[in-house]
């Protein structure tokens, strides 16, 4: 096992008769790892919006990345004011609501600023690992369908007492007459530049279309991720000449032969295996999924395919 390397590209190597016999995994460093059986954890790419990619990368921070660069770039002296700015464009999770900056300005497009989660101990059930086998099952209008009852359960909203605590804190900055940190709601960001050592988004108030100016030294993304497959999936998928990226009820990437090795994908099948599928929730029974099928493949012939489980529905990308 290696840690702390990065994965740069994967590709499958074939024998003569076009059966894909091993994994090539090539890191970072250049090295590389031949594997039969390789399992795909690596999570979405980080959606970042167009509007702000072209943003050097020192001013854009993406919630995933806050862990990692959040010390460092409180630390990094940048040019400007001696205040720290900062702007936070919030989706799918609340953001850096705290932290040393002078002016906070969170931007964000729904009315009341944030929204609560709407789960409840009925939609909790969809998120255990037995509600897997009965969405698997559904045809695919069935299965977005509840997906799009289920959005708000886990996307683009906050909990109850996440929300209450944000808000005392605006109200007690209101008590205090403090005007540092700003809720902009109905708000999208159109445009942003870097100019005069600062950034300059562009906002357009949706109910007015009024246009105006923020100016922050850093943006910090609560904008979610991508829904596409994601880059090292797609790499794979194109070097494996694979027209689409589909799994099996337990996770095996489909491939168009018998093969001998297999590749499993976790975390990116949430169209077909449900609403828990990139959460906690059903990660040890996934993982016991995956070793059940690693097992009955090994056990079977290399090169004909397993009898059980071999039922895909496609649409795991999007
Ligand atoms: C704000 C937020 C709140 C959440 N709340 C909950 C919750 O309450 N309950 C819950 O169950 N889940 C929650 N989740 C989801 C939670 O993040 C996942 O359940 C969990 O992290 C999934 O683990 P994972 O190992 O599959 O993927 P990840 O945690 O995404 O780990 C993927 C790892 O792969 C690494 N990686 C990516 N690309 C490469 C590469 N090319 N080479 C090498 N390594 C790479 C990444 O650096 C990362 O360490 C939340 C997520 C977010 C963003």
């Amino acid at each position: 096992m290696e840690l702390g390397v990065g994965c740069a590209d994967i590709r499958p190597e074939r024998d003569a008769s076009g059966a894909v016999t091993r994994w090539i995994t090539t890191l970072d460093d250049g090295s590389t790892i031949a594997s039969r059986y390789l399992v795909i954890g690596t999570g979405r790419d980080a959606n970042v919006p167009d509007v702000l990619a072209g943003l050097p990368e020192s001013r854009v921070v993406h919630s995933t990345a806050t862990s990692r660069r959040g010390r460092p770039v409180e630390a990094a002296s940048l040019p400007g004011r001696p205040g720290r700015q900062l702007a936070e464009r919030r989706g799918d999770v609340p953001g850096a609501a705290r932290g040393p900056a002078r002016q906070r300005g969170g931007v964000g497009d729904a009315l009341g600023g944030l929204t609560a989660d709407q789960s409840s101990k009925f939609t909790n059930e969809l998120y255990y690992p037995s509600y897997v086998d009965e969405f698997f099952d559904f045809p695919a209008d069935g299965r977005q369908l509840v997906l799009k009852e289920l959005y708000k359960t886990n996307y683009s909203c906050i909990t109850p007492a996440m929300l209450q605590s944000l808000y005392t804190d605006f109200y007690l900055d209101r008590l205090g007459r403090r005007d540092d940190r700003r809720l902009i709601t109905m708000t999208d960001i159109t445009a942003a530049r870097e100019q005069d050592g600062e950034v300059i988004l562009e906002l357009t108030d949706r109910r007015t279309g009024e246009v105006t100016e923020l100016r922050r030294d850093l943006v910090f993304l609560g904008t979610g991720f991508a829904w596409r497959t994601p880059r090292l999936i797609r790499a794979l998928a194109d070097a494996a000449g694979l027209a689409e990226v589909a799994v099996t009820r337990r996770y095996r990437l489909v491939l168009p032969e018998p093969s001998a090795a297999v590749c499993y994908l976790q975390g990116v099948n949430e169209a077909t295996h449900g609403i828990g599928d990139s959460l906690l929730s059903v990660l040890a029974r996934r993982a016991h999924d995956i070793v059940l099928d690693i097992l009955e493949h090994r056990t079977a012939d290399a090169t004909s395919v397993p009898s059980r489980d071999v039922t895909v529905h496609t649409g795991s990308a999007r």
